[in-house]
């Protein structure tokens, strides 16, 4: 029988589930659990809210080490990074946690020119950046949505000193069959676009005029961008609207259609949690706060539920959080970043961002800091410009084959940022770290990656494999 367009979240079912689930689950039942994700052929509903229900200082211990020891086997030690770049903060929508919703007078309106975008782009190469995630709120120039594929052109065609960026991924709202076959052909990365809350009374309680009311229209999405080639998707949940649990298990839901109808679930999952916005009561008194206990809850059991999908972590986490939850199976984070249109160029402004950093620190710190806890900081684009996205990085993922490719490529993605962008202190730090981790590598993975940075310093750049 042919899976269904779309999703349809079975409230009841997850209710049932959470409900069978009001105590804390007996270690003997989570230890079970925990033994079949070792396993890494994820989790089902019922586990995870088995997991979720988990307080006990010794069994969290354990789960966060199950978590940490799956992340590993499977995406070894790297980190990828990124820095979003929000092109403009024009919105039509009124989402009621966002500073960018239609109403709010207090945030300066912009939507920057190609020109401008193109300056924004030099500032983050000058920084190091290879990767881009284009953000924009719902409403374009007068151009519509071709404003959004002209940005995505310009941000390719600029070279700057030795650098360029190489993968361009994309938030932006909801869009047609059509458009999204256009967004394809502008050799985009990653189409990304969270539900926010898979939870319709919710969902209709914060979304309160615009496009963005329309809740089906939103979680179809995803279907659409599949249905029209686009391999690698991004999903995500707005945590702090509603129960953290019941969203996990429609989030799983989501996964199971995405996975059913076109053989492969989402590339991504992003966590973020709500932040302080201007303009915006509900973002800074969250209806159902999710405390730091429960965040890093949520990244653990996500890790051992769907091991092959990346998991994202933005800078809306402070940096202690951050660091926490690289180890319990974070793969992507972004960094140096600012949340306003003009913010790398020019200043950042409060005013004119979406919502409040955790994370001020400069890419050059966090790649230091990634570095000094053991993981290899990370550029690479090599899987995307191989033709290695959707069901074929899976396939390659699934035997653990992938990490074979991610620590060399990250290695030597590392060593050019070294090279070319680092301080002083970073250049010396990163040799150290290079160093110890090449000497942990398995024969012939170490043998590969020592012959790229090689290259790499002796100034061939973009080396991948
Ligand atoms: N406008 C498009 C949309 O809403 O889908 C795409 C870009 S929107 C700027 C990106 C994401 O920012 C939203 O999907 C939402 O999850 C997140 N966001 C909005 N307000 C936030 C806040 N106060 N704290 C944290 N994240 C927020
Ligand atoms: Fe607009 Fe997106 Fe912000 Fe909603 S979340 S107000 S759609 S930018």
């Amino acid at each position: 029988m042919p899976s269904a367009e779309t999703v349809r979240i079975d409230d009841a079912a997850i209710a049932a589930t959470l409900d069978h689930h009001r105590r804390a689950e007996s270690p003997v039942r989570v230890r079970e659990v925990l033994a079949r994700a070792r396993e890494l052929n994820g989790l089902e509903a019922d586990d995870m809210a088995a997991l979720a229900t988990i307080s006990d200082p010794d069994l969290l211990g354990e789960m966060f080490a199950t978590a940490r020891d799956v992340k590993e086997t499977i995406y070894g030690r790297r980190l990828v990074v990124f820095a979003p770049l929000y092109v403009s903060n024009l919105c039509a929508n009124e989402c009621t946690y966002c500073a960018f919703r239609a109403r709010n007078s207090d945030v300066v309106r912009r939507a920057l020119r190609q020109e401008e975008v193109a300056l924004e782009v030099r500032a983050l190469i000058d920084q190091g950046h290879k990767r881009v995630l284009l953000v924009a709120g719902e409403s374009y120039p007068r151009e519509g949505f071709s404003y959004v594929l002209k940005c995505i052109e310009t941000i390719y065609s600029v070279r700057h000193n030795a650098g360029e960026i190489r993968r361009v991924n994309v938030n932006v709202a909801p869009l047609t069959l059509d458009e999204f076959h256009a967004l394809k052909d502008a050799r985009i990365g990653t189409y990304q676009l969270f539900q926010e809350t898979y939870h319709r009374a919710t969902y209709s309680g914060v979304h309160l005029a615009g496009k963005k009311k329309d809740y089906d229209w939103r979680i179809s999405a995803m279907d659409r961008a599949m249905a029209a080639g686009i391999d690698d998707v991004g999903i995500g949940v707005l945590f702090g609207l509603t129960d953290w649990r019941f969203e996990l298990l429609a989030l799983m839901q989501h996964i199971r259609h995405l996975e059913a109808r076109f053989g492969v679930g989402p590339h991504t999952v992003s966590v973020p949690r709500l932040e302080p916005a201007t303009g915006s009561d509900v973002a800074s008194r969250p209806p159902q706060p999710v405390s730091d206990v429960d965040f890093r809850k949520i990244v653990a059991i996500l890790r051992l539920a769907v091991p092959y999908t990346g998991i994202i972590m933005s800078t809306r986490e402070t940096a202690d959080i951050r660091r926490e939850t690289f180890a319990l199976g974070v793969s992507q984070i972004s960094a140096g970043s600012r949340t306003n249109p003009g913010g790398y160029s020019e200043s950042e402004l409060y005013d004119a961002s979406q919502f409040c950093l955790g994370d001020h620190r400069s890419l050059d710190e966090v790649i230091r800091d990634v570095a000094s806890l053991g993981y290899i900081p990370s550029f690479c684009t090599a899987c995307y410009r191989m033709g290695r996205t959707g069901a074929d990085f899976m396939d390659l993922a699934r035997p653990g084959d992938i990490k074979d490719h991610c620590d060399p490529n990250a290695l030597a993605t590392f060593a050019e940022y070294l090279e070319d962008y680092g301080t002083p202190v970073s250049k010396s730090e990163g040799a150290v770290a290079i160093t110890r981790i090449l000497a942990s590598m398995d024969e012939g993975v170490r043998h590969r990656s020592v012959k790229m940075l090689e290259q790499v310093r002796a100034g061939k750049r973009d080396v991948f494999c």
